[in-house]
């Protein structure tokens, strides 16, 4: 068997343990001589499962009791709707657009309401977080809205916008776990799981509890409603169980590792040596402005289109996976979730010096 280092955005990297140990119970989970997947999400193993899923998710972000943990499907996208379709009460809300994902969620709100953007950065191609002190907040806005992580673009909040009082809403699918979190500042958090917790389709969506209510923009299909998830406890139809047992698996080797802080730690020390080798680097080039960076997607340039494409080439050759940076923006781009040991960036960046060395600029 030979793994690679896989540099993906998403779906990503997933702990080699955890992986390991999901084979071993492919066949027969824990004695009941089924897999997971096989299982009725009405079974007790299974409700064990999600409840031990939802706790260590707790325990891992310190989740106060006022707030819902809901295990839903769609993909991070489908929350670009609900989230307008259950929260805009008013029919206002304000949007901080940072980067593609907020902005299609920006552009789907408009469809429910009046979606305001606030603030973006889109005039220097998202390569930066626009200043949050005192933005003109909308005196209706139901909530406003960021992308905490610009998975694209490499951009993170260090802070988080002053929404003088109104409920922030984050996506935090790319920085999901990274770091310790204060549930309380946000009203919402929500992500898709494929980048630091487990497959594709899986979407945890953390809410206080006062947001969930029955008034939500008329038609809005029941599976659509926030009140359906919660009422039900994530099991009003058959939730996407093997994906969830997966994340479940995650939390506990989150925990097993040292918890969020823990991660930090670690990802702060994998990114640095990232970046400082970029910052003195006279071939490779960071694109983000320094104070923004995330710790978790790394895009970088050449400067020039050909020997990017003969980087992504080679780097695949020497067993460093998906490197090719987002469409919309080209170059390169390495994610570097909690999963990925400092080695695979070690790596990565002894790659980096020996491709230099032979392409000189
Ligand atoms: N939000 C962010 C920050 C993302 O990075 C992505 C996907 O990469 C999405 C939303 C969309 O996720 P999904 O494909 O699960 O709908």
């Amino acid at each position: 068997m030979s793994r690679v280092y896989n540099f993906s955005a998403g779906p990503a990297v997933l702990p080699e343990e955890v992986l390991k140990e999901a084979a071993e119970e492919m066949l027969d989970y824990k004695g009941t001589g089924m897999s997971v997947m096989e299982m009725s999400h009405r079974s007790k193993a299974f409700e064990e499962i999600i409840n031990e899923a939802e706790q260590d998710l707790r325990d891992l972000m310190g989740i106060p009791d006022n707030y819902k943990v809901l295990f839903l499907q769609g993909g991070a996208s489908q929350q670009f709707a609900m989230i307008p379709m259950n929260f805009m009460k008013h029919g206002v809300a304000d949007y901080i657009v940072t980067g593609q994902w907020a902005k299609k969620a920006f552009q789907e709100a408009s469809k429910y309401g009046k979606a305001n953007k606030i603030a973006s950065s889109e005039d220097k191609t998202f390569s930066y977080i626009p200043d949050c002190s005192d933005l003109p907040i909308s005196e209706d806005a139901d909530y406003v809205y960021i992308c905490e992580n610009n998975t694209i673009y490499g951009t993170k909040y260090k802070e988080l916008p002053n929404t003088k009082g109104k409920p922030l809403i984050a996506d935090v699918s790319s920085c999901f776990l990274s770091e310790p979190v204060d549930v309380t500042k946000y009203a919402m958090i929500y992500g898709g799981v494929q980048k630091n917790i487990g497959p594709a389709g899986v979407v945890i969506a953390i809410i206080r509890e006062d947001m969930i209510t029955e008034d939500v923009y008329p038609g809005t299909p029941t599976m659509l409603q926030y009140k359906t998830h919660a009422d039900a406890k994530s099991l009003y139809n058959t939730p996407p169980a093997y994906g969830i047992y997966i994340c479940g698996k995650v939390f506990k080797w989150l925990k097993k590792m040292g918890g969020l802080e823990e991660m930090q730690k670690r990802n702060e020390k994998k990114a640095k040596l990232l970046y400082d080798f970029l910052d003195q680097s006279k071939l490779f080039k960071g694109t983000v402005v320094e104070k923004d960076r995330s710790l978790m997607n790394v895009p970088f340039v050449t400067g020039d289109k050909d020997l990017d494409a003969k980087f992504v080439k080679e780097s695949k050759e020497a067993g460093l996976e998906n490197l090719k940076g987002h469409r919309t923006v080209g170059g390169m781009r390495a994610s570097i979730y909690n999963a990925m040991p400092y080695e695979g960036v070690e790596a990565l960046v002894a790659f980096m010096k020996k491709f230099e060395e032979e392409n000189q600029p």
